[in-house]
């Protein structure tokens, strides 16, 4: 019930982001390549020490760095054998139905802000899945190949198209790789629209002692098998514009991707429970 309620606030907050988030209150930062778009009359994140807005524009753009698309090649990987596939390209019975379409050996966010959510829970994982954002995006550019991994349905690692070859960014902490609203990325290690990219990610959940938080939930993650998060505490559930603390749940939850109106498509997905 309680995961419920989060999915229902995870709905609200996307709505958010879509329309009313849009107004006034963007701002831009100029940079010598472009700008950065971002929000300036959001809470200060304590994680920066007061310096920065959630979703601060002037918060320093994180290097790019070039990854080779050959490094996975044209087909996807194979998982280990010990990892639960949760979707091999051909169909996604490992997920709660959804409006998602499969072809061609991927999983595709469908139309709206359609969520895809697995039917088993897990907590400590480590979990591989390859993304890519569509090569002609439509609409706004915070719609720009816009999806989102949520560990646990709350914890989101941000996918967006956050090649350096666009002249308008997102705010760095909304980036692709970010531990979105929170912590920007330790390098962009995007690849351009249209290449596949990879995300392997080592999450250790949140640990709940009598309705107390007494550990947060952490990340380490590569991108493009390049480090973008060693051992990051998550300071969070995922929300817009703000901060919002733990609410203390369950030791697993279903693992769940995010659709923003985005055609950004998966495959290669897997996914090997930690001990915990
Ligand atoms: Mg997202």
């Amino acid at each position: 019930m309680q995961h419920r309620i989060w999915l229902m606030s995870l709905i609200v907050c996307l709505w958010t982001i879509s329309t009313a988030a849009r107004g006034a209150e963007l701002v831009e930062r100029k940079t010598p390549s472009g700008t950065v778009v971002g929000y300036k009359d959001t809470p200060l994140l304590p994680s920066t020490e007061g310096k920065y807005h959630v979703h601060d524009p002037d918060r320093p753009l994180p290097k790019h760095v070039e990854t080779n698309p050959a490094d996975t090649g044209d087909e996807p990987g194979k998982a280990p054998s010990d990892a639960i596939v949760l979707f091999d390209g051909r169909d996604l019975s490992r997920w709660k139905p959804s409006s998602w379409k499969v072809e061609n050996g991927y999983a595709e966010v469908s139309q709206g802000h359609s969520l895809l959510e697995t039917k088993e829970p897990f907590g400590d994982c480590q979990l591989h899945l390859e993304w890519m954002a569509p090569t002609t995006p439509a609409g706004h550019m915070m719609d720009r190949g816009n999806s989102g991994v949520l560990l646990m349905g709350l914890y989101e690692i941000q996918i967006f198209d956050s090649h350096p070859m666009h002249a308008e960014q997102i705010y760095p902490d909304g980036q692709a790789a970010s531990i979105y609203g929170q912590t920007p990325p330790l390098v962009n290690a995007c690849r351009r629209p249209g290449q596949w990219q990879t995300f392997d990610i080592i999450f250790t959940a949140p640990v709940f002692q009598d309705e107390k938080l007494v550990k947060r939930a952490t990340v380490t993650m590569l991108h493009n098998g390049v480090l973008v998060h060693e051992s990051q505490e998550i300071m969070g559930p995922m929300t817009h514009r703000r901060i919002i603390p733990y609410q203390p749940h369950a030791a697993k939850l279903p693992l769940t991707l995010q659709g923003h109106g985005s055609p950004v498509r998966f495959r290669n997905m897997w996914i090997r429970p930690l001990s915990q």
